[in-house]
């Protein structure tokens, strides 16, 4: 605590100082702290949160989490002034922290004082309105050593990086459907579920979700990293595992799951149709949220995994009352730890090792030297035994992914241009099995899950509809639970314009009819929009056809 007291008087001091100064003393004294940082020293995630009571106890630091996607994309010039706004600000504001900044949002994780971090989200707002609507996480009153020193903020290609960007990044429409923790919990007791942990194994080992018997089933996918991600939800035990199942994700705070679930998403409507899965869902704010919500811990066993400065967290209650149950084991003595705090890495793999302070203690002394035989616990699992092994292993996984995808993308290529072929001339195309149908097929049938429906519409517009052979009466087949048409007949008074607008019973409907958009009637991919109602015209239409 004396270490607190010292900090506080220090900050008081600096704050009668210059700005840059106060910055500079700032980034010394982080640099001191840095070096002293070792697993010997006091944990800070037992100090964090401490409830100030209004009387404050000193000057503390707010820690600011959050994500947001934009679509459509910044433009190259836009994403330039987007970067070049946050850097200035956050340095007006006299942050800290890291900003991924990318053409398609942004992912910050950031310090400094209340006001300033509060400031901040209000000129981002002023800059985009596209975060207006986003889930700032705060943490307020955290003890000044959690603080981060500089600020760097970066351009990059995704926010997340899964080897996924450009025209590989599946549409974030196309996310799951988002579940509140409360929600999330009930779904984690249901059988015929599994759970899917989409963060990194090393971030597992010290907690991870712990669904009761009878309910849900775990699955790690035991990654190393994210990009691997990928190449591991398109191999066929993973396919055979989440057959038939409801898919539940999860990770830190949110993110890796928008982008992880619109790639599944993508799959179950495309090439993995036939796996029957019946939804995915994923956890609405991360299990930062839940265990917010779930302060005794609900079905959360250990730690949270940071990337701030508290490096892990648990349910308040719990860490309170020092209850937090220790998941992990010491690398090299295998007694139970969860903190990782040194700077030591896998000597195979290189991910961060999980050693206990009296391993570290005996290594510094020169007691007993932790030896290159010491492994994450992935690598002694997968009898990785060097560095080249695992490169091996790794290249195997991902050259193998890779050679997937691009026979894939050669045969999307294909079929978009026997669509294209069939569009021009009207005759169906013989490489998808439904299009030879002379019937009006339902594009929902194999809809696994509803499209998102950001906006709740219940409008839709109904588009590349052949003209001659769609009509109002098959019109229901194509596209169940219809409430009203409002018909375009062709140039002779006849037939269909090509298109049409339709209200649909619930927006819950709307969004099945988006997510079989693509789906070939009689020859032709079938195009759906929203169609936000706009007040100039008259809704429902004086010539509606109602079902
Ligand atoms: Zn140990
Ligand atoms: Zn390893």
């Amino acid at each position: 605590m004396s270490s607190d007291k010292e900090k506080r008087v220090k900050k008081s001091k600096k704050e009668k100082k210059e700005k840059k100064e106060k910055k500079e003393k700032k980034e010394k004294k982080e640099k001191k702290e840095k070096r002293s940082a070792s697993p010997t020293s006091s944990e800070p995630s037992t100090k964090k949160q401490k409830p100030t009571s209004s009387s404050s106890t000193g000057p503390t630091v707010t820690l600011l989490l959050f994500y947001q996607y934009i679509e459509p994309l910044w433009s190259p010039s836009r994403h330039k002034q987007a970067l070049s706004h946050i850097q200035k600000t956050g340095e007006l504001y006299n942050l800290g922290g890291r900003m991924r900044c990318a053409r398609e949002g942004l992912n910050c994780t950031i310090t400094g004082d209340r006001e300033g971090v509060e400031n901040w989200i209000k000129d981002l707002k002023s800059f985009d309105d596209t975060f207006l609507k986003t889930e700032f996480k705060l943490t307020h009153n955290l003890p000044l050593g959690q603080s981060f020193p500089k600020l760097n903020a970066f351009k990059v290609d995704e926010i997340v990086n899964y080897g996924l960007s450009g025209s590989r990044a599946p549409s974030i429409g196309k996310t799951a459907i988002h579940l509140e923790p409360k929600e999330y919990n009930e779904k984690m007791k249901e059988k015929d579920t599994v759970i899917i942990d989409v963060r990194n194994y090393y971030e597992s080992q010290i907690g991870a979700f712990k669904p009761p018997i009878g309910g849900a089933e775990l699955i790690d996918p035991k990654m190393r990293k994210s990009t691997e991600f990928p190449a591991w939800l398109d191999l066929q035990e993973t396919k055979e595992r989440i057959k038939g199942k409801n898919v539940l994700m999860y990770c830190t705070g949110g993110v890796r799951c928008e982008r992880a679930s619109a790639l599944l998403r993508g799959k179950l409507e495309g090439e993995d149709r036939g796996l029957g899965v019946k939804g995915v869902f994923q956890l609405q704010g991360g299990i930062h949220k839940y265990i917010e919500e779930f302060p005794e811990g609900g079905l959360w066993s250990g730690k949270n995994y940071t990337f701030d400065k508290r490096f892990a967290h648990a349910g308040l209650s719990l860490e309170k009352e020092g209850k937090v149950e220790v998941v992990g084991k010491c690398e090299a003595c295998l007694k139970p730890w969860d903190r990782f705090r040194g700077k030591r890495r896998c000597p195979t793999c290189g991910v961060p090792s999980l050693i206990c302070k009296e391993c570290v203690d005996r290594d510094e002394s020169g007691d007993k030297k932790i030896g290159k035989d010491v492994k994450c616990k992935l690598c002694v699992e997968e009898g990785v035994e060097s560095k080249a092994d695992w490169k091996r292993r790794e290249e195997e996984l991902m050259n193998g992914y890779e050679e997937k995808l691009k026979v894939k993308e050669r045969e999307k290529k294909r079929t978009e241009k026997d669509s294209r072929n069939s569009e021009n001339t009207d005759t169906p195309s013989t490489s998808n099995d439904v299009a030879n149908s002379e019937e009006a097929n339902d594009i929902t049938a194999n809809v696994t899950t509803p499209d998102s429906n950001p906006n709740n519409e219940t409008r839709l517009w109904i588009g590349n509809l052949n003209n001659k052979k769609v009509t109002p009466d098959n019109l229901i087949q194509i596209i169940p639970n219809i409430k009203f048409v409002q018909w375009l007949y062709g140039p002779d008074g006849k037939g269909c314009k090509g298109f049409c607008f339709v209200e649909m019973k619930s927006e819950e409907d709307a969004g099945r009819a988006k997510a079989g958009e693509g789906v070939k009637v009689f020859g032709r991919p079938v195009k759906i929009n929203y169609q936000e109602k706009d007040g100039k015209s008259s809704w429902p239409p004086p010539n509606a056809i109602y079902y």
